[in-house]
């Protein structure tokens, strides 16, 4: 339907170019026969049901000038929306063949290609358009929105980020928080190839463009308990605890181990019930318990598990509290309880952790770049409460 409805003034269009064509130019005749032959020819695909046809007529009847540009630029944005991009990129090509067109007109034309090649997948071709739109500094916002896109998909990281400073500079919302992520990306390289100075540099820029993001904070956090700097690292793990309290789950582990190899298992357990007091949190619960299962045996650990979950019921919590009374008994394992564990832990597997608040993709773990829309930071972990 709403190609037939672009098509009427498309229609409309060509017979007023050529009625006028036929007033300018007597003597042209034959032309002017041709024109009102497929002026027709095209109502008549048009009226029978048959816009393809209908389109390749009219198409070809328009001229492109100053009159009709808008009028391809609106029909190549159409197709390409229809999944036609084929059509569409033919429509902009011959726009951008002629050389009656003036310097906004071509702009707005070679964007237009550049979106065609993007939706067929041929991103060097797009790349190349969007970046001699960047150089001639037009069409500069969209042209470097796709660019950064386009620069995303490649995992040209440092690419990514000039292109996100520069549309910073534009007015661009959420620049800052993008370029952190594209900071940590190269972090991650640079300690891949064992550079962690260079990571750091890269790390302390990401906290200036984005003081409060979490994610630099934890790979800093990573490296110091690498690095074997225990006491930096638990500075470091506490401090994402305190601004993000909702991804603790993601500090747990490394924690303990930071803890555990400082030798400072009470302070661990402390620090963990203070936590748990302010907030019940699931995965701090199943810490607690795993570490009271170490210090004090499976019968503390059991009988807390028991009592939170009487108030904070979960599949994991379950899971565990049957696997800590399965282990107690030994060799008597009961095959019933056996079978209910497995169940429990099949039904906690298809649980997802965490959830993009942009386009609700689910997931077991955490991604920073959500593979749904592909949003930087938006997947929150499920559990909140
Ligand atoms: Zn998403």
């Amino acid at each position: 339907m709403d190609l037939i409805l672009l098509l009427l003034p498309v229609a409309a269009a060509s017979g007023w170019l050529a009625a006028r064509r036929s007033m300018r130019q007597h003597q042209e005749r034959q032309c002017e026969a041709d024109m009102d032959s497929a002026y027709y020819r095209g109502l008549n695909y048009l009226v029978n049901e048959q816009p393809d046809k209908a389109i390749d007529v009219f198409v070809g009847m328009l001229e492109v000038n100053s009159e009709t540009v808008e009028m391809h630029l609106a029909l190549g944005s159409l197709f390409r929306r229809r999944g036609e991009v084929d059509r569409a990129i033919r429509i902009h090509q011959n726009l951008i063949a002629r050389s009656t067109l003036s310097a906004d007109q071509r702009s707005q034309a070679l964007l237009s290609l550049g979106n065609d090649y993007m939706k067929a997948g041929l991103l060097d071709r797009a790349e190349g358009l969007f970046e001699e739109l960047v150089e001639s500094k037009r069409q500069l916002q969209p042209a470097l929105t796709n660019l950064k896109m386009i620069y995303q998909h490649e995992k040209d990281w440092q690419k990514s980020l000039e292109v996100s400073q520069r549309l910073d500079l534009l007015g661009g919302k959420g620049e800052g928080d993008d370029q952190a992520h594209f900071l940590c990306e190269l972090a991650e390289l640079a300690i891949k190839s064992d550079d962690e100075a260079q990571a750091e540099s890269y790390l302390k820029q990401g906290l200036e463009v984005a003081p409060l993001a979490l994610r630099p904070q934890l790979i800093m956090a990573g490296i110091s308990e690498k690095r074997g700097a225990c006491r930096e690292a638990i500075v470091r793990f506490k401090q994402i605890a305190d601004q993000h309290p909702n991804y603790i789950g993601e500090i747990l582990r490394p924690m303990a181990e930071c803890y555990r190899r400082s030798q400072q298992q009470s302070q661990w357990i402390e620090w963990l019930r203070e936590i748990y007091a302010n907030k019940r949190n699931i995965q701090v619960m199943l810490e607690i318990a795993h570490e009271l299962e170490n210090s004090e045996g499976a019968d503390a650990a059991i009988e807390f598990l028991t009592s939170e979950l009487a108030n904070t019921p979960d599949l994991n919590g379950i899971h565990q509290l049957i696997s800590m009374r399965m282990a107690q008994q030994g060799e008597h394992q009961s095959q019933f309880l056996q079978m209910i564990n497995q169940f429990v832990e099949r039904m906690a597997a298809r649980q997802s952790a965490y959830l993009c608040h942009r386009c609700g993709f689910t997931t077991r773990t955490i991604h920073w770049q959500c593979p749904g829309c592909r949003s930087w930071g938006t997947m929150l972990p499920t559990e909140t409460k």
